[in-house]
């Protein structure tokens, strides 16, 4: 630990003493010698407290009770309407957070931290969402205030597209790579900044926002109040807008079946994509095509070592991947793209909570250490 802290040994000592009188750090086992004294192996105790990760998206929600190793002790995905709002919604939240805890058999009183992610863009000082486009109700209000004082425990709000690249690079494809973006295509679309390990947030918090950029400065009108932002061209709402007006135009596809009998989803066109329904194929490709020029000015700004695709419209197939890799490849400056991957994430649907995990057990450890 001092050779690769470049702490002195002393210090690292003092260090680890605290560590193992907050209970956080035990002695796991006397290791085998190499030439001196035996060793005495450490390991980070996983049970001194628990650690709630909430995903919170615009028609899912996502739970997670996670041990201090960020072990899943309980985990559901339920369906959510963001647009019931915050009183409604958080109520909600409680009581998934509560049957989790029941089913991993923990008492509230062994969470040490809360961490959230929502479909917005997130204030940090303030832990409040500021004209989130998704959200509607959800203005101003104060989310991180309002779940601490409920839970009388520290609860750090953060957006999930954020969240997602802190989880696919805690747990995920993203491991060994410090400089990563995540572009999370779900109903909107978001993207999490990491650069050197770090989330980049900006001077409010609401970096990242590529959803918004203009790719057509006279496209279709989008929910932010701008026209022909990306997430407007090739967002989960706009994908599914769009197989309607193919529908509507007479094109032969298998979602008429489907938009007969209730609302499409991008999600179902990413499925028919996936069986060979043309229209789809054209859907999906279009979108990525629009996402990829979007990454293409990322890339050349940003320089990072890894792209990842995440939300639930990447899972389906590799139509969408791959027409972003051909638009990313077409727009983007040679070096820059030489060195960026494009890759679509490992954590599947799970990437914004276990980024939760992740933010939770950072916290933690911070308490630990600061109250010594
Ligand atoms: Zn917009």
């Amino acid at each position: 630990m001092a050779r690769n802290t470049k702490l002195s040994r002393a210090t690292v000592s003092a260090i680890v003493e605290e560590l193992i009188d907050a209970r956080l750090v035990r002695e796991a086992r006397v290791g085998a010698s190499r030439g001196g004294r035996r060793p005495t192996i450490l390991e980070l105790n996983p049970d001194v407290g628990r650690v709630v990760g909430i995903d919170i998206g615009a028609t899912h929600l996502i739970v997670v009770v996670a041990d201090l190793r960020g072990r899943a002790l309980a985990e559901c995905e339920l369906g959510f309407d963001i647009a019931s709002g915050p009183e409604a919604g958080l109520d909600r939240v409680g009581r998934a957070v509560d049957e989790m805890l029941r089913q991993a058999g923990c008492l509230w009183e062994s969470v040490v931290t809360v961490a959230v992610g929502v479909p917005g863009p997130v204030v940090s000082k303030l832990g409040m969402v500021v004209a989130p486009p998704i959200m509607p109700g959800w203005d101003g209000f104060p989310i991180q205030k309002y779940l601490r004082e409920r839970w009388a425990k520290p609860v750090y709000v953060d957006n999930d597209a954020d969240l997602g690249a802190l989880g696919e690079w805690s747990y995920g494809a993203g491991k060994n790579e410090s400089n990563l973006t995540y572009i999370k295509i779900g109903t909107g679309i978001g993207c999490g900044i990491l650069l050197d390990g770090q989330i980049y947030r900006g001077v409010l918090g609401t970096a990242g926002e590529i959803g918004h950029v203009t790719i057509s400065e006279d496209g279709p009108p989008c929910t932010c109040g701008n026209y022909g932002c990306l997430e407007a061209m090739a967002g989960g709402r706009a994908i599914a807008q769009r197989a309607q007006l193919a529908i509507k135009a007479g094109q032969r596809t298998a979602l008429t079946a489907i938009s007969a009998a209730r609302e499409l989803t991008a999600r179902d066109v990413a499925e028919a994509a996936k069986e060979g329904d043309a229209v789809a194929q054209q859907l999906l490709s279009d979108a990525g095509r629009h996402i990829g020029s979007a990454l293409a000015s990322l890339i050349n700004l940003l320089n990072p070592g890894l792209v990842l695709l995440g939300g639930g419209v990447v899972g389906a197939g590799d139509i969408l991947l791959n027409s972003v890799r051909a638009a990313v490849a077409e727009r983007s400056m040679r070096p820059s793209l030489q060195a960026t991957r494009v890759d679509v994430g490992s954590l599947g649907r799970r990437s914004t909570v276990m980024g939760a995990v992740s933010l939770g057990l950072t916290h933690t450890f911070h308490s630990y250490v600061e109250a010594g």
